[in-house]
């Protein structure tokens, strides 16, 4: 199984000379299964990337599939769907999962989108591609070889916020983003859920220092706590806050790295950038 980042970025997205090393795309990542699966977790810009890279593959001809996980409905999370040319070209297949909120399913949020309002593309009837919208349980499912595990780990006013776990042949990625540990009941779940994986993708906008007001997010410290508790072997912070910059988060990442080597930890630890392919 590979991982490739396509937006790592939250809030909105970061155009500027200064973000394009890490990328300004706000949250995107695709899961390569080694029998062909494609998994997506969350469409924010970064799917627009995607999109446009998968237009050289089968979905150019309206052959493509995939299963795209949505965390929650924010738009950091959402943006980037109706975007790509893949979407439009009839004969692709999304299946889309994720959670319905206490204002609407997660179909009518998309459906209220792609509105008139904001957009020329007239509600998803007028999306060509074949799509599915199916509310996320936390019963698991395979796509074709790949397991995918979902947990409510939050939840934001009426929108709750999803945790995914997606493995293959013994091999575990596990994706946590916009949580903020408020208590003890919060940690351990999410503990439970990412014990033993091989790479976490934890959203780390801020560290402990700069944390002046909680904005529902963690910190750089929270997601390594996490990770070693969990016994994770490699640790890729996203969801980067959009003043930070890439010098700056080369400064981050080689101060935290600094900080394990000291504590002898065995954790690898790295900021995720657009582009970047990971080996699960
Ligand atoms: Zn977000």
């Amino acid at each position: 199984m590979r991982m490739q980042f396509w937006g790592v970025r939250g809030y909105v997205p970061t155009p500027g000379a200064e973000y394009l090393r890490y990328g300004g795309n706000t949250c995107c990542t695709a899961i390569y299964g080694s029998g062909g699966e494609l998994v997506v977790i969350d469409s924010g810009t970064g799917f627009c990337q995607l999109g446009d890279m998968l237009m050289g593959r089968e979905f150019g001809r309206g052959g493509g599939e995939l299963s795209l996980l949505i965390t929650h409905t924010y738009w950091d999370h959402i943006l980037g769907l109706p975007f790509p040319g893949l979407v439009h070209i009839p004969g692709n297949r999304l299946h889309i999962y994720g959670p319905d909120s206490t204002r609407g399913s997660l179909e009518m949020v998309y459906n209220g989108m792609l509105s008139p309002v904001y957009s020329p593309v007239y509600g998803l009837a007028h999306i060509g591609a074949t799509h599915s919208f199916q509310p996320i349980s936390t019963e698991p499912f395979m796509v074709g070889g790949v397991r995918v595990s979902a947990l409510p780990l939050s939840r934001r006013n009426h929108s709750p916020i999803w945790a995914y776990r997606v493995e293959e042949a013994g091999r575990a990625l596990v994706y946590i983003t916009d949580v903020r540990y408020i208590d003890d009941q919060i940690w351990n779940q999410a503990l439970q859920f990412a014990a033993g994986a091989h790479i976490l993708v934890h959203s780390a906008p801020y560290t402990r220092q700069e944390q002046v007001q909680d904005y529902g997010h963690s910190r750089v410290e929270d997601a390594i706590e996490l990770a070693q508790e969990a016994n994770v072997e490699q640790l890729m912070i996203f969801h980067h806050a959009p003043t930070r910059t890439d010098d700056q988060l080369d400064a981050l990442v080689s101060s935290y790295r600094r900080q394990l080597r000291d504590e002898e930890s065995p954790l690898i630890f790295d900021a995720a950038r657009e582009g970047l392919i990971v080996e699960v």
